[in-house]
């Protein structure tokens, strides 16, 4: 157990590290944020900065030098760089969770193996490979780079053969996987902590709605049945015992029109679908991060109310910030981005209700509808 007082190393200087820095400051512990971006989001809030890139092992060596434990806020961490930092201090989650969530092919061959639903898949490196998968899959399909792809980036819907030498060209020389298509009803997640003793808890399962492939909102609880609740989160669960996690996790799933689960994603960090634990649980995702990565206790992820989560994109949402504040009810978060580009995540703001009282979806819209002109 880190005493108050230890030093957090987070890689990534982004909102979650910003958010994790907040959790970590009313725990006691100090922050020292590795980042490229002078003046980021977690840098504002953080008690020691390092501003180097990825791969600059020499300022890594230092960083981790003058902390006490190592985790992070986004995955693509190059391997080198991170082999660097496992031979010099604990990082949590370590290197082989990573490697898994990086490939969308590795992860899904490790839940798969698990016994966990995933779409179909198959690897393609050549332009003849994906025409053999999609008469495997069949059409609609998701082509999709196995690496390094966000908020629907780095993918290609395939609806007809004549689509396939395009999105090929487009997505290759990287290495891809088509995905059969999956008709679902509703996308779903659970954030899940796993502690440094094994200790499994999970948050309850949310619903989340996107908009131009970006997270919009995210519904909590899911509105769907008791028992489909309760299996996403054995499913979460399993997948942080399986992968031996220490740290907290984001699990992504579709729910099929046939009332089924399948696993899309797991990122194993703070997740823009868990921001509403921060004001609708006594421990937030954050918390509960920092708390698995220092090796304290996790208290149970219990929630106090229904929450909508709405995300601020880009300028547009942003424009509406004064508004949102003179709104009763709605609680802001503001990542410090100067610069609001289109797509960029600005902000979100939370609504609670009481628990069992999340209105039906005219209410959302009510919910949500800001004050003054
Ligand atoms: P991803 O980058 O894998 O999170 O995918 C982004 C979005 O594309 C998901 O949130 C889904 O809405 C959609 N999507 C991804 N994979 C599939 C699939 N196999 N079948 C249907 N829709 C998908």
């Amino acid at each position: 157990m880190l005493p108050p007082g230890a030093v957090i190393g987070m890689v990534g200087g982004g909102q979650l590290g910003r958010m994790s820095a907040q959790s970590a400051a009313r725990l006691g512990y100090l922050v020292h944020v590795f980042s490229p971006e002078q003046y980021g989001p977690a840098s504002q809030v953080a008690a020691r900065n390092t501003v180097a890139s990825y791969d600059d092992l020499d300022a890594l060596r230092r960083f981790a030098d003058e902390v006490d434990v190592i985790t992070f806020e986004f995955e693509n961490l190059p391997a080198a760089s991170l082999e660097l930092l496992e031979n010099l201090k604990p990082v949590r989650p370590g290197a082989r969770i990573l490697a898994i969530s990086q490939d969308r092919t590795l992860e899904k061959r490790f839940l798969n193996d698990a016994g966990i639903a995933t779409s179909h898949w198959v690897k393609v490196e050549t332009l003849a490979e994906l025409e053999a998968a999609v008469e495997v899959l069949g059409l609609p399909a998701v082509l999709k780079t196995t690496r390094l792809g966000y908020d629907g980036k780095g993918q290609a819907m395939l609806r007809d053969p004549e689509d396939l030498p395009h999105a090929f060209e487009r997505l290759s020389p990287k290495p891809l996987v088509l995905e059969g298509f999956v008709n679902f009803g509703m996308e779903i997640s659970v954030m899940v902590a796993r502690g440094v003793d094994g200790q499994v808890v999970t948050f309850d399962t949310v619903e989340n709605r996107h908009k131009h492939h970006i997270l919009d909102l995210t519904i909590a609880p899911a509105p769907v049945g008791s028992n489909l609740l309760a299996q996403a989160q054995s499913i979460a669960a399993v997948v942080a015992e399986q992968l031996e996690l220490v740290g907290l996790m984001g699990v992504e799933m579709f729910v099929t029109a046939k009332g089924e689960l399948v696993v899309n994603e797991i990122a194993p960090r703070p997740h823009n679908s868990g921001h509403w634990t921060m004001d609708a649980c006594p421990c937030s995702q954050f918390e509960m991060h920092i708390r698995a990565v220092c090796g304290l206790p996790l208290p149970p992820a219990v929630r106090h109310s229904d929450a909508v989560m709405k995300n601020l994109i880009g300028p547009d949402d942003m424009a509406l910030w004064p508004r949102i504040l003179a709104t009763p009810g709605l609680i802001p978060h503001h990542y410090g981005k100067s610069e609001a580009r289109p797509g960029r995540k600005m902000g979100h703001f939370n609504r609670l209700f009481p628990k069992g009282a999340l209105p039906g979806e005219l209410g959302i819209e009510d919910a949500l509808k800001l004050t003054g002109a």
